[in-house]
């Protein structure tokens, strides 16, 4: 008893629609701010009740929609912003699908109040599940007023998986706050159950937004990727990034524009990311706001039906410019103080003491107490941090390190050294990894790492998988004298090894080096990198290793030399100062 294949009704026709368009009450938000933009509103004001699920308001002062445009615009299909199907080669609005209005209205109770700017009534126009049951003329300023009830009254099964107010909120916020930035020009407001949560001028300044939008400190921290890196390119990247020191646990302080569409696009976040490259710690995630335009012909936007993901004609063109402007932006940090803390930037541990007082905060008291594993995480999305200001540490000063005097060694793991302002130490294995980073680096810049044949060549057997791996990879190993040859399945024999790294245990690192590269593309920078570092953080001094006097001060010294001494090359800080102002302090030595 198959049923036979028929059309869809409208109505199940637009409810399905709907079901693609209309997800929860963000999406709303979204399309109706996006129509507002799209008529060149200059002001945009946004309301919610119980997190959009009984009320969304959106209120602009665009151009409006002709009194006998009005029903046609809530119906499907119906736009006023393409003609015919060369116009989606080339997409310059927002919508054109001419889908969001009637689907919006299909679930929900909808007033549309809206005067064009040429016409002297405007309309109000009411519907119910889509159908319309009233139609007035009325007065009122130039502009479109949409205001919808009830969403998903007509489909309970939709209405149930809308979350809490205060998720949905956060949703709508985190879209808002991304727009606001992205279009400076316009003022946006944003009252949620009578509560103004964002407010923007509309100056046109994006720095401004930013304060507003991230706080004070983290909108202020932010660098703009300057406009001559692209100008007169096809391809402009705009916008901002995060200076080292500003980092988050996730990626949804990454946000992309493309041809003022905000779209998510996992290759470009990660050419942001790749940008940050061993300038971060570990598993930590940069923050930018970067805005690319791109001929429209170059871009397909009509891959997904809410728009959020775009295709590009030449997406490694598009990757390389982005990855090459954060970068450029990035390193080009100005440093701005002799004082210092590690890296971690939004811990809300004791740091803040030392961060407190460069941002001329008197000082909380707490426990001197460091490490990575302060890297709290900060769950806020972007739009959590409308309300909450993100901290930050200053940008790092110039790299060089202060003259240091070697005290001893501390617990094995630490080299104890005094400099001009307190306290200075250092993590032995974190920064001989850094050393040896470095180093082989250079060599290997240079096309010559000096080798060391084993006395006794080593056999290494791996599981098949990696030994599959590992294979194609042998000439790159060599290049970093890394003499490795294939030996029998699923076996080497390791004949060399970079002169720099004596220690090395060739066993271990093969297995590392065939794991790290297990999904990254041979592309052979990438490659080499990761093969370095690798090698450097099988060769470097460990946690737990006695270090003679000369020892630590040839690491010091060589610590000393390098252009990063302050980080590891997976980010983590090599050295933690305390000053000996804080040290008083700690003593009750106020007065100092
Ligand atoms: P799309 O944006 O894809 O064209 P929509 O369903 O979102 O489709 O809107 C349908 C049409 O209604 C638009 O093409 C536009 O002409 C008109 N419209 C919708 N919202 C507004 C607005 N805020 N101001 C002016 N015109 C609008
Ligand atoms: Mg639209």
């Amino acid at each position: 008893d198959t049923m036979p294949i028929r059309t869809l009704s409208d109505e199940v026709a637009s409810r399905i629609a709907a079901g693609e368009v209309v997800e929860r009450p963000a999406s709303v938000v979204k399309e109706l701010v996006e129509n507002s933009l799209d008529a060149g509103a200059s002001r945009v004001e946004v309301e919610t009740q119980d997190g959009g699920a009984t009320l969304i308001r959106v209120r602009d002062n665009g151009t409006g929609i002709p009194a006998a445009e009005i029903d046609l615009a809530f119906r499907r299909h119906a736009t006023s912003k393409l003609e015919n199907a060369d116009d989606l080669e080339q997409i310059a609005t927002l919508g054109f699908r001419g889908e969001a209005l009637s689907s919006i209205a299909a679930v929900s109770r909808t007033l549309c109040i809206t005067r064009h700017t040429a016409e002297t009534v405007g309309t109000r126009l009411r519907l119910e599940g889509g159908e319309v049951v009233a139609h007035d003329p009325i007065g009122r300023p130039a502009g479109t007023e949409l205001v919808i009830e009830d969403l998903f009254y007509s489909v309970p099964a939709r209405r149930k998986f809308l979350r809490t107010a205060r998720t949905e909120r956060r949703h709508i916020d985190a879209f808002l706050t991304r727009y606001a930035i992205a279009y400076p020009h316009t003022a946006f407001t944003v009252v949620h159950d009578g509560r103004e949560v964002l407010a923007t001028s509309g100056s046109g300044d994006a720095r401004d937004v930013l304060l507003s939008v991230y706080g004070a400190d983290l909108g202020a921290s932010l660098l703009q990727i300057p406009e001559h890196l692209t100008a007169g390119q096809a391809i402009s990247v705009r916008g901002f990034v995060g200076p080292t020191t500003v980092h988050r646990a996730d990626r949804s302080y990454l946000t992309l524009f493309v041809n003022g569409r905000w779209i998510e696009d996992l290759r470009l976040s990660y050419a942001i990311i790749q940008a940050y490259h061993t300038l971060l710690p570990v598993k930590r995630y940069p923050v930018a706001f970067v805005q690319i335009e791109v001929p429209a012909e170059d871009v397909d936007v009509n891959v997904h039906p809410a728009k959020a993901e775009v295709r590009f004609r030449d997406s490694d063109v598009v990757f390389r410019a982005v990855q090459k402007a954060a970068r450029a932006t990035v390193v080009s940090e100005a440093p701005v103080s002799t004082q210092w803390t590690s890296s971690e930037s939004d811990s809300t541990g004791p740091q803040q003491t030392a961060r407190g007082k460069l941002a001329g905060l008197r000082p909380a008291q707490g426990h001197i107490r460091f490490g990575a594993d302060e890297a709290q995480s900060d769950e806020h999305s972007p739009a959590a941090s409308t309300l909450s200001t993100a901290s930050h540490s200053p940008p790092h000063p110039p790299s060089q390190l202060p003259p240091l005097r070697i005290v001893g060694q501390l617990a094995t793991m630490f080299v104890i050294t005094e400099g001009p302002d307190g306290l200075y130490l250092i993590d032995q294995h974190a920064a001989h990894e850094r050393v040896l980073y470095e180093k082989l680096h250079a060599q290997s810049a240079q096309g010559q790492v000096a080798s060391q044949p084993l006395l006794a060549p080593q056999s290494v057997t791996l599981p098949a998988d990696q030994a599959d791996r590992l294979e194609p990879l042998l000439p790159k190993l060599a290049e970093l004298g890394l003499q490795v040859e294939a030996f029998g399945p699923n076996a080497f024999l390791v004949r060399a090894v970079p002169a720099l790294l004596e220690k090395l245990v060739p066993a271990d690192l093969l297995a590392d080096i065939a794991a790290a590269t297990e999904g990254t593309s041979p592309i052979s920078d990438e490659l080499e990198e990761a093969v370095i570092r690798h090698i450097c953080k099988r060769a470097a001094v460990k946690a737990g290793q006695v270090l003679s006097r000369e020892e630590m001060a040839r690491l010091v010294d060589d610590l000393e030399r390098t252009r990063n001494p302050r980080t590891c090359p997976h980010g983590r800080p090599t050295i933690v100062q305390i000053s000996t102002e804080e040290l008083a302090r700690h003593f009750g030595r106020t007065g100092h």
